[in-house]
């Protein structure tokens, strides 16, 4: 049992069509026909504008007959309403959410609700919706896969950060990012990203890595190490199977700091990634004063690669030295054959790009670990299908 709520609003544009002398006196027709349907138990409000929200308080959980109840408010509220001889067409949405157990705020199932609404609403539902989850605005982790260059094995994922809008659909973090560094949110946003992606990763082949983004702000937090560990703690997923990636920009903020954090990850077992290498500066000596496990060329130079002289040169000569300090090059952004072909000549160890696959949901994910497993090697991506939405 619980408590039902069950939010009725019209169309958009209802009340700004309306003549401010015609909409009190169609509300008032609303509540009356709204009022009409249900009996004295029932708490029936006018919460915005337009908008009405019934609660039933309920012995038992019955889904079919709220679901009948929110048939019948459309049916009412959908009409045409006489006003002079004139009449007014009024179309209805309705949206409903349940407290089914699990405690809940009344404000929270309120804002449920009116989410199950705005869904049906802009989805232009000719029946009631009930809210769930995936409604509602979320962070979440896609993932892009990692691939061994010589072998054209599956070896990791990098996490990327999406928020999965239920208005605006998927948006990028070069949207976000900034402006949660900005605010000062970015250390929980990706806290949450880490979590998702973690999560999802303590259920793949042992052997695959998972990789996650840490952001300069990130790196002035002196307390970043314990609560990666934390996470990983939380989740089960083991320090071995983690790569941290850092910037090359976010070193010059502290590098003192940096080293210090750096340095308590890698006692925990987490690898290091140098993250767009190429893209800031004095990058050399980075490569030996910090102990990093992989080095990531940046997109930029692969983008270019076929084009541009200079940008082969600099990917042939970082992966020359990088091989020499015995660090493994990671390149990313390798959109077809022929790059890959590149990249491959020049000794580059691993890959991530287009080419083996969009950034895709931890249940895709999931699956091309398995398939991987089986022994497929990963080819181009047309075996995965690729999404843009969760
Ligand atoms: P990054 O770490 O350099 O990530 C690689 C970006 O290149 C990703 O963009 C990825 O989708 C894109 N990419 C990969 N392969 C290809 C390709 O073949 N072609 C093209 N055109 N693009 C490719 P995305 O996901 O938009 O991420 C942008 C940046 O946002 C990332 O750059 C990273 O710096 C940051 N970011 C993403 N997720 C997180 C996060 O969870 N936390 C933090 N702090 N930063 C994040
Ligand atoms: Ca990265
Ligand atoms: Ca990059």
């Amino acid at each position: 049992g619980g408590l039902d709520i069950v939010r009725v609003g019209p169309g958009p544009t209802l009340l700004r069509r309306q003549a401010a002398a015609t909409a009190p006196a169609l509300l008032r027709r609303l509540a009356t026909a709204i009022l009409g349907l249900v009996d004295r138990e029932v708490a029936v409000a006018r919460l915005s504008g337009d908008e009405f929200a019934l609660a039933l308080v309920r012995p038992a959980a019955d889904t079919p007959a709220i679901d009948t109840l929110g048939e019948i408010l459309l049916r009412t509220v959908t009409q045409s309403y006489e006003f002079e001889g004139k009449y007014i067409h009024v179309g209805a949405y309705v949206g409903i959410a349940r407290a089914d157990g699990r405690p809940v705020a009344v404000a929270d199932l309120l804002r449920r609700a009116d989410i199950a609404l705005e869904q049906a609403r802009s989805s232009r539902s000719a029946r009631p919706l009930w809210f769930d989850a995936g409604m509602e605005s979320a962070l979440i982790a896609q993932s892009e896969p990692q691939i061994d260059l010589a072998s054209g094995r599956l070896i990791g994922f990098e996490a990327l950060a999406r928020w999965n809008h239920r208005l605006s659909g998927l948006i990028m973090p070069d949207q976000f990012i900034l402006v949660a560094e900005e605010i000062g949110l970015i250390g929980r946003l990706s806290e949450q990203v880490m979590r998702a992606a973690f999560r999802a990763a303590v259920d793949w082949h042992p052997s695959i890595r998972l990789s996650v983004n840490v952001s300069p702000k990130m790196l002035s937090d002196a307390w970043l190490a314990q609560k990666i560990v934390r996470l990983l703690n939380e989740t089960g997923l083991p320090a071995n199977r983690l790569v941290v990636e850092i910037t090359e920009s976010s070193l010059f903020v502290d590098i003192d700091q940096a080293r210090t954090i750096v340095d308590s990850l890698k006692n925990q077992g987490i690898r290091i990634a140098l993250d767009d290498f190429g893209t800031g500066f004095s990058s050399l000596s980075y490569l030996r004063t910090l102990p990093f496990d992989v080095i990531k060329i940046d997109r930029s130079f692969i983008a270019t690669i076929h084009r541009d002289r200079e940008s082969a040169a600099i990917v042939r000569a970082v992966t020359t030295l990088a091989t020499a300090l015995n660090v493994p090059v990671t390149v990313e952004g390798i959109e077809d054959a022929a790059t890959l072909d590149a990249v491959v000549a020049m000794g580059c160890a691993v890959g991530q790009g287009w080419y083996f696959g969009k950034p895709m949901t931890a249940d895709q994910a999931g699956a091309m670990v398995r398939a991987s497993a089986a022994g497929d090697a990963v080819q181009a991506a047309a075996p995965i299908p690729i999404t843009s939405a969760i």
